[in-house]
C-alpha cells in the first residue's frame, strides 16, 4: 500500500475500531474489561497453549510415571493438569483423591518444573488448591452451569492473583459461560480463559459432548480478546477421535488444547476410554497443522484485496435487504387495509421451501439457509406487526 494509502486506511480503520468499540460497549460494557491473556500470566507460554496429564491425580506413582514417559518423549506441555476433585456423573466410581493428591504436585514440579492446574468445583477446594500452590485453577462443565457454586469460587478468590480457565456449561448456553466468566472478573480475577469441552447431548452418539464450533466464535466476538481452550479429549470420549477434533478447533482459531495424557490409559481410574500416552500426544501434536493467529496488524495486500471485495459485496448485500424490507413494509400496508393478519403460513412454506432448494444449488448448507431465511422472516414479521400496531393503536 502507498504511504498516501496507508494513511487513509489506517484514519479508516481507527474510525472503524473507535465506532466498533462504542458499539460493543454500548451492546455490553462488562466484556470490554481487560483480562490478562495467557502470554501474560506470567509462565513465559508463547502461542498455543497445551495442557496435558491425567484425567484423575490416583497415586504418586503414577504422577511420576506420567512426567518421566513426557520427559523421555520430550514432550513437556506447557501446563500440566490434574483432577483431584471429579465430579462424577453418578457415585461409586472414583470421586477423586482429595487433598492427598496436591501434595504430589511436589512431584511435577520436581520433574518437569511447569505450572500445574486442576479443577475447583467450591470454596473449600479453593482454599486447599491455594494453600498447595496450585498455579492455574480450572471450573468444570457441571460447575459453570451453576451461578451459586460459581460466585462461591469468586468470592473465596477475592484478592488472589490467580489465573482461571472456564469450561463450558453442559448445556450449549453462551451467556451461562460469559457469565461465570464475569464473576470472576469482578472480584478482580484478570487472568481467563475459556475451554470448550463440548455439550451434553443424548441423541448424538458420535461425541461424549457434542462440540458447537459458534460457541467458543460467539465468546471471542462477545468478550474481546477471550482466549478459547479446546478440550477434545471431553468431546470425544476415545482415543482416536482426539486428533481430528483437535485439527478443527486449530481451524476455527481456537488458542490451545487441553488433552488427558496417562502413562497407562487402559488402567486409569477415570476416563480410561479417552486418555493418550505421553507418546501418542507427541504424535498428535506433530500431526495437527497449527494455524497462525493473523497478526492483524500487518495483514498481505492478497488478504487486504480479498477483504475489500468483501466490503463491497456486504455494502450490495445491505443494499438489497434496505430494499427486500422496503417491499415487506408495502406488502404490510396492502395486509393493513386488508384486514389479512401478518404471518401467511402458505406463503412462508414456499418462500422457504423455493429459497432453500436455491441455496443447496448454489452451494449453501441446508442449515444455513433455513436459518438465515428464520432470521430475515421474523424481522418481516415483526416489522409488518409494528406497523399494523402503530397504525391501530389498542384503545384504552
Ligand atoms: C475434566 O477435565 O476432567 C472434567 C471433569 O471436565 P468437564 O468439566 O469438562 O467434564
Ligand atoms: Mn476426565
Amino acid at each position: 500500500m502507498s504511504g498516501k494509502n496507508l494513511k487513509i486506511h489506517k484514519a479508516k480503520k481507527a474510525r472503524f475500531e473507535r465506532v466498533g468499540l462504542f458499539l460493543l460497549n454500548l451492546s455490553n460494557h462488562h466484556h470490554m474489561k481487560d483480562h490478562l491473556q495467557i502470554k501474560d500470566w506470567g509462565f513465559g507460554i508463547e502461542g498455543h497453549v497445551v495442557i496435558a496429564g491425567p484425567c484423575s491425580a490416583e497415586t504418586p506413582e503414577q504422577i511420576e510415571k506420567v512426567c518421566l514417559d513426557m520427559k523421555k518423549e520430550n514432550m513437556i506441555p506447557d501446563i500440566f493438569r490434574a483432577g483431584i476433585w471429579k465430579p462424577r456423573t453418578r457415585p461409586g466410581s472414583f470421586e477423586g483423591i482429595g487433598e492427598e493428591g496436591l501434595k504430589w504436585m511436589e512431584i511435577v514440579r520436581h520433574h518437569l518444573n511447569i505450572p500445574i492446574t486442576t479443577e475447583v468445583g467450591n470454596a473449600a477446594h479453593v482454599e486447599l488448591a491455594l494453600k498447595h500452590k496450585v498455579d492455574v485453577l480450572w471450573v468444570g462443565a457441571r460447575t459453570t452451569v451453576n451461578p451459586f457454586a460459581v460466585q462461591e469460587i469468586a468470592d473465596a478468590l477475592k484478592g488472589v492473583d490467580i489465573p482461571v480457565m472456564i469450561k463450558n456449561p453442559m448445556n450449549p448456553d453462551l451467556q451461562l459461560w460469559i457469565g461465570a466468566l464475569e464473576r470472576m472478573h469482578s472480584v478482580g480475577i484478570n487472568k481467563l480463559a475459556a475451554i470448550h469441552r463440548g455439550f451434553s447431548d443424548s441423541y448424538d452418539k458420535r461425541f461424549r459432548n457434542k462440540p458447537n464450533w459458534s460457541m467458543p466464535i460467539h465468546l471471542k466476538r462477545e468478550w474481546k480478546g477471550m482466549e478459547v481452550i479446546n478440550d477434545p479429549s471431553h468431546i470425544v470420549g476415545n482415543r482416536e477421535g482426539i486428533l481430528e477434533t483437535a485439527q478443527r478447533a486449530i481451524n476455527f482459531g481456537l488458542d490451545g488444547l487441553m488433552i488427558e495424557t496417562h502413562h497407562d490409559p487402559d488402567n486409569a481410574w477415570s476416563d480410561a476410554k479417552q486418555q493418550v500416552t505421553p507418546k501418542r500426544l507427541k504424535e498428535i501434536l506433530s500431526l495437527i497443522d497449527f494455524k497462525d493467529t493473523l497478526g492483524s496488524e500487518n495483514p498481505s495486500e492478497k488478504l487486504n484485496d480479498l477483504r475489500t471485495a468483501i466490503d463491497h459485496l456486504d455494502d450490495q448485500f445491505l443494499d438489497i435487504l434496505q430494499e427486500r424490507f422496503s417491499l415487506i413494509d408495502q406488502i404490510g400496508a396492502y395486509k393493513r387495509e386488508h384486514h389479512l393478519t401478518v404471518f401467511q403460513s402458505d406463503r412462508w412454506k414456499y418462500v422457504m421451501e423455493s429459497r432453500t432448494q436455491k441455496g443447496v444449488e448454489k452451494n449453501l448448507s441446508e442449515k444455513f439457509m433455513k436459518e438465515l431465511l428464520y432470521c430475515i422472516h421474523e424481522e418481516s414479521v415483526k416489522r409488518q406487526e409494528k406497523q399494523l400496531r402503530e397504525a391501530n393503536p389498542v384503545k384504552k
